[in-house]
């Protein structure tokens, strides 16, 4: 099926007629929004979700059969691509001899093992099943091993959806626009602090007012919830000073960039050494897993060694396990790494020549297996800068590519993936595409009908 030269795929008129848009009435009227994840439902680029049906290597086909080059990878959790044959073989065994016992298994220890070889930072592990509770439970870990309260994080970094979290969070939040979630109070949001991505100087008037009451700050090491936005040379550094000075732990979400950035994940990139490590995406193979992880002493901390709770029935899940020890050790070679940081690379060139082209501003960049573009003159460095990204233009954008068979987030708020299944006829395909898309939209502007993207 990959091997085919052309894909099948419609354009925007009759996708608004399609299965998907059948579907979606359907799923509206039984979910909210018609999704279980809210920039699931296209509502920052307007239109008709598409509901898939099937993935095969880079690509995915909807229920009416329309192909794409996938960019998304489930959020960045398929870095093998879809449906590679040694994680449906570990799946499908696994499957066989039971898929959840809710006790130990040999495969946990496994999977630990293989994390633990990969990242500096990482002694021992705790299996859950999201990143969202992998982030929550690292600052409950954080907090009881400082007794300490407060916590910071970067307006525009996504940590998931605990409450302590929804401040100025990115991915899905900033693609609404939401300064906040209704439902968490005032007593849960107050104990975080929020600073500006890369501004070591806010961080430090911070530290300067609150030291004695931060536990500590987290931070995703390359920023991949507010579109890409890579970290400034003494940013990373300069938090890893600052906590040590005032006593409080460092937390690097890697949810993203856990074995994606490099084999050791961000902290390996940068060589900048966090207390506490977040996994989850490419850990579980594209099957719900996720990992807080650290020094045996701060880890030791976490029941039943210890007093910090946290449990869950299918962490650690036989079927999650067996995926993402298939997806860790095709991931072992030395040059894979530099192989899909050079995929980014030209992806993010194909992007600046295609807008440059057809005279559209716009800003791009990579690192391993991400890469994003603004649409913007302006320098990306935060959530600000991130946010005079043109909006409207990008929805004609992402259209536009559907129609020329290329799947992106549909938000300006998300970085772009890449897998080891992206291979040079599926970069030339998005070259060709990319093309096409940018010249339609330098010859369409955008008018007033698809500024309403809120409603
Ligand atoms: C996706 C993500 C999370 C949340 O993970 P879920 O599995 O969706 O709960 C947390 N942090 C970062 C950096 C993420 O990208």
């Amino acid at each position: 099926m990959a091997r085919r030269e052309t894909l099948t795929h419609t354009s925007r008129a009759s996708r608004d007629m399609s299965r998907s848009a059948t579907l979606f009435e359907r799923a509206q009227r039984l979910m909210p929004g018609g999704v279980s994840s809210p920039v699931r439902a296209f509502g920052a680029v307007d239109g008709t979700p598409l509901f898939m049906q099937r993935g095969f290597g880079p690509y995915v086909a909807d229920t009416d059969d329309n192909e794409y080059v996938d960019y998304v990878l489930s959020w960045g959790a398929l870095i093998l691509g879809h449906a590679h044959p040694d994680v449906v073989d570990a799946v499908t065994r696994q499957a066989a001899l039971g898929t959840t016992f809710g006790a130990p298994i040999e495969a946990e220890a496994e999977l630990a093992e293989l994390i633990v070889r990969a990242m500096p930072a990482v002694e021992m592990v705790r299996f859950v099943s999201s990143g969202t509770e992998a982030v929550m439970s690292a600052v409950r870990l954080a907090r009881a091993a400082t007794g300490r309260s407060k916590l910071l994080k970067f307006a525009g970094c996504y940590h998931g959806h605990a409450d302590a979290f929804l401040v100025q969070a990115g991915s899905g939040m900033a693609t609404l626009a939401l300064p906040d979630s209704a439902g968490v109070t005032a007593r849960a949001a107050a104990d975080t602090l929020v600073a500006p991505y890369n501004s070591l100087t806010a961080v430090e008037a911070l530290f300067a007012e609150y030291g004695a009451s931060i536990a500590a700050v987290v931070v995703e090491p390359v920023a991949a919830n507010m579109g890409l936005v890579l970290p400034e040379p003494g940013f990373l550094p300069g938090l890893r000073a600052v906590t040590q000075q005032y006593g409080a732990l460092l937390i690097f979400d890697e949810v993203v960039t856990g074995f994606r950035v490099s084999l050791g994940g961000a902290q390996q990139h940068v060589g900048v050494f966090p207390d506490l490590t977040c996994l989850g995406k490419v850990i579980g193979g594209g099957l719900p897993a996720a990992a807080y992880a650290g020094p045996e002493a701060l880890m030791r901390l976490v029941a039943p060694t210890g007093p910090v709770y946290q449990a869950g029935t299918l962490s650690g899940n036989p079927l999650a396990m067996a995926a993402g020890i298939a997806t860790l050790r095709a991931l072992a070679a030395p040059e894979c790494f530099a192989q899909l940081g050079e995929r980014s690379r030209v992806l993010a060139q194909v992007v600046r020549d295609a807008a440059a082209a057809a005279n559209v501003p716009l800003q791009a960049n990579s690192l391993g297996g991400l890469w994003g573009f603004f649409l913007t003159q302006t320098r990306v460095v935060d959530y600000t800068s991130a946010r005079t990204t043109d909006a409207a233009r990008f929805a004609q954008l992402f259209h536009a590519l559907l129609d020329e068979g290329v799947y992106l987030a549909p938000s300006p708020f998300e970085a772009a993936f890449v897998s080891f299944a992206h291979d040079d006829r599926t970069l030339d395909r998005t070259r060709r595409a990319m093309m096409q898309a940018f010249d339609h939209i330098a010859r369409h502007p955008v008018g007033a009908r698809q500024s309403d993207k809120r409603r």
